[in-house]
C-alpha cells in the first residue's frame, strides 16, 4: 500500500525546488496532486516530469485573498476533497543590515511567507474538516529557528511560520487536523543559486563552500531530503506529531557559531 493512497495534496510554490520534489514524491506515493506557483511554464514542467494522471497545476499569488480560495476550490472541484496542504511558497528577499532595508521589500516577504501561509491554513482548514482530518505542512527554515545576519525580514517571517504552526496545531486538533512546520538549512536548488549570486558577486564557489561549511554534515541538502520529512509529516506515520518545528538542516540549528 502506498503511503499516502487516494489523498488529494496541494503544494504551494510546487514550480521548483522542495515543492516539486515534494509533488513527484507524493505522486510516487499515490496522491493526488495540484501544484500552485506564480510561474505558469515552471508548474507545466512540474506536472509533465511527473507525467501522472492525477496532478496538476493553477497559477496564483499564495498573498492574495482570492487567488487563495480559487486554488483551494479548484484542488477540490479537481480531486474531490482535500486531505494534505503543503504552504511552501516563500521568498528570501534582500540581503542588508537591517537599516538598509526598504520598508516595502520587508512588506513583500511578510506578504508572501506569513500571509500567504495563514491564508492558505484558513482556508483550507473547513476543507480538510470535512474529510475528518489532515495535515497541514509549512515550510520554515533553519532561520526560523534561529538568528542570520542581512536577513531580517527572511528570519522573521520563518520564525513566524513556526509560531503559526504551533497555533494552527492547537486550532486544528479538535478537528483531527495536524499542523507542522519544516526548517530546512540550505537546499541545493534555486534559492541558494540565488543567495550565492547576490553575495558572492562573481566568486560564487567561495560563498558555497563558506555556507557548507558552517553545515555539521558539510553539504548541502537535496530538494528530496527535504520531501521525504514532508512525507513523513503528510502520511500517517507521524499520526502523533502537531505543532512540531523540524529541522532538516544537516546539524546546523544545533551547532555553536
Ligand atoms: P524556490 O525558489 O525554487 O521555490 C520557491 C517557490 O515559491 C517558487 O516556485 C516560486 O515561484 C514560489 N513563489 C514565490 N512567491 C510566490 C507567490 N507569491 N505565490 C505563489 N508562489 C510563489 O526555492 P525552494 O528552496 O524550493 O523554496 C521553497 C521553500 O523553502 C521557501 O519557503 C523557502 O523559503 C524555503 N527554504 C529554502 C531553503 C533553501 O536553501 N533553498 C532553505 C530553507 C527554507
Amino acid at each position: 500500500m502506498k503511503r499516502l493512497q487516494d489523498k488529494v495534496a496541494v503544494i504551494t510554490g510546487g514550480g521548483s525546488g522542495i515543492g516539486a520534489a515534494t509533488a513527484a514524491l507524493f505522486a510516487q506515493e499515490g496522491a493526488r496532486v495540484m501544484v500552485v506557483g506564480r510561474n505558469e511554464e515552471k508548474l507545466r514542467k512540474t506536472v509533465q516530469a511527473i507525467n501522472q494522471e492525477h496532478v496538476s497545476y493553477t497559477v496564483a499569488d499564495v498573498s492574495q485573498v482570492e487567488d487563495t480560495q480559487r486554488y483551494l476550490r479548484e484542488a477540490v472541484e479537481r480531486h474531490g476533497g482535500l486531505d494534505i496542504l503543503v504552504s511552501n511558497a516563500g521568498i528570501q528577499g534582500e540581503f542588508r543590515p537591517i537599516s538598509d532595508i526598504p520598508v516595502e521589500s520587508f512588506d513583500s516577504v511578510m506578504a508572501i511567507n506569513v500571509r500567504g501561509t495563514w491564508l492558505a491554513i484558513k482556508y483550507a482548514f473547513p476543507e480538510l474538516q470535512k474529510r475528518g482530518g489532515g495535515s497541514i505542512i509549512l515550510t520554515s527554515s533553519a532561520g526560523g529557528l534561529g538568528g542570520m545576519g542581512i536577513s531580517s525580514p527572511y528570519v522573521t517571517s520563518k520564525h513566524a511560520v513556526v509560531g503559526l504552526a504551533r497555533a494552527a496545531a492547537i486550532d486544528g486538533a479538535p478537528h483531527r487536523i495536524r499542523v507542522n512546520a519544516v526548517c530546512p538549512g540550505p537546499v541545493d536548488n534555486d534559492m541558494m543559486t540565488n543567495v550565492e549570486r547576490t553575495l558572492g558577486a562573481g566568486n560564487e564557489a567561495a560563498i558555497r563552500e563558506w555556507v557548507a561549511g558552517r553545515v555539521p554534515l558539510k553539504r548541502f541538502a537535496s530538494n528530496e531530503e527535504v520531501a521525504r520529512l514532508n512525507l513523513f509529516l503528510a502520511s500517517d506515520d507521524s499520526s502523533y506529531c502537531t505543532g512540531g518545528a523540524y529541522p532538516v538542516d544537516g546539524g546546523w540549528s544545533s551547532s555553536l557559531p
